[in-house]
């Protein structure tokens, strides 16, 4: 089987830099506590358990310790509480997703609705309408509203078709509609990247978390232009019929899933 990799793949930068300052802390013997899995990989958040790495469901169930800001935020109420109960903290949040939260504050401040776009259950945009003093409105489809001041900002791994086609509905009903794309051009880059690959093999492989927002929509745009397209974990997930007609297949990941991961599935089926 001919394998073809998308050029990124593997951890953004934000994931690699959280995972250095992560186990720096480890290294150093501090028992260390991420607020859910620090990234959406479950076989990674596996390996940073056996390190001393804990995922835990809330911050307020730790008393003692390190308490990890996750890449993708958390919520301001949950940095309070770590403040004030004197516990250690390490801040992984990615620099792109401090900026969607600064760029929604600066327009709350001079006077706009903040609109998030993105999935109103995903932490990153939990954690920036949080730093909101008034309701933010968050649109996962294209909707319209009657309004004067209007300021978007976008969830860092969002799709940019999904983005383009909410604020273009926006614009009927909006006297004045600030935008700023808080895309992360990673995300687009791997997506572009994904898509043009996937016009030139007959099928592709998307591997990552299933649990992963970045690797999920990931997976929806390749399908959508390469119908003969899988979303898997781990090379376990690979099923042998998938190869019968099958010469050319595309490889890629999202953000959060480690090298290891995909070199393994790679090897896998170079072998079908
Ligand atoms: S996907 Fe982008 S925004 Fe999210 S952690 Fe990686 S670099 Fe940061």
């Amino acid at each position: 089987m001919n394998v073809i990799k998308t050029k990124n793949i593997g951890f953004c930068f934000g994931v690699k830099r959280a995972i250095k300052m992560v186990l720096k802390a480890a290294e150093k013997g501090e028992r260390v506590f991420t607020i859910g899995p620090i990234i959406h990989n479950p076989q990674m958040v596996e390996l940073l358990k056996e390190k001393g790495i804990t995922p835990v469901d809330d911050v307020y169930q730790v008393k003692d310790g390190t308490v990890v800001f996750r890449t993708h935020g958390i919520r301001k109420e949950e940095e309070e509480y770590v403040r004030k109960s004197g516990l250690k903290s390490i801040d992984t949040t990615c620099p792109f997703v401090k900026r969607v939260r600064k760029h929604a504050r600066n327009l709350e401040k001079s006077g706009y609705q903040v609109v998030i776009v993105g999935d109103r259950n995903h932490p990153e945009v939990k954690s920036v309408l949080s730093y909101l003093d008034n309701d933010g409105i968050v649109l996962q489809e294209p909707t319209t509203f009657a309004a004067k001041k209007v300021g978007v900002v976008s969830q860092t791994t969002l799709d940019k078709g999904t983005f383009v086609s909410i604020v273009k509905e926006l614009i009927a009903g909006v006297e004045e509609l600030r935008i700023f794309n808080t895309i992360c051009e990673s995300t687009q880059i791997r997506q572009n990247e994904a898509i043009e690959l996937s016009g030139e093999v007959d099928m592709m492989l998307v591997v990552g978390g299933k649990n992963s927002s970045n690797c999920t929509k990931l997976y929806k745009v390749v399908h959508k232009v390469q119908p003969n397209t899988y979303h898997i974990e781990t090379v376990d997930d690979l099923r042998p019929e998938w190869f019968t007609s099958v010469s050319r297949v595309g490889l890629t990941g999202g953000a959060s899933t480690p090298d290891l991961i995909i070199d393994i599935v790679e090897g896998r089926v170079k072998n079908f």
